[in-house]
């Protein structure tokens, strides 16, 4: 039996209104938090949640 589970905001905790699957693979995934009003990037794998740190666009030299 495959179970849908609600994708929780990494940032604040809340649920998103995006479900995966126990087998959804997601990769740069950005995902939508209602409560954030903010997109974060996420991967997930096997329902595990993985937060992308995007890279600082302020750490530009000279
Ligand atoms: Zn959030």
């Amino acid at each position: 039996m495959k179970k849908n589970n609600w994708l929780i905001c990494p940032v604040c905790g809340g649920k998103t209104r995006n479900q995966i699957r126990e087998d959804t693979v997601l990769i740069n995934y950005p995902l939508f938090c209602p409560k954030c009003k903010q997109v974060t990037l996420i991967d997930v794998k096997k329902c595990t949640i993985n937060l992308i740190k995007e890279p600082d666009a302020k750490t530009q030299s000279q």
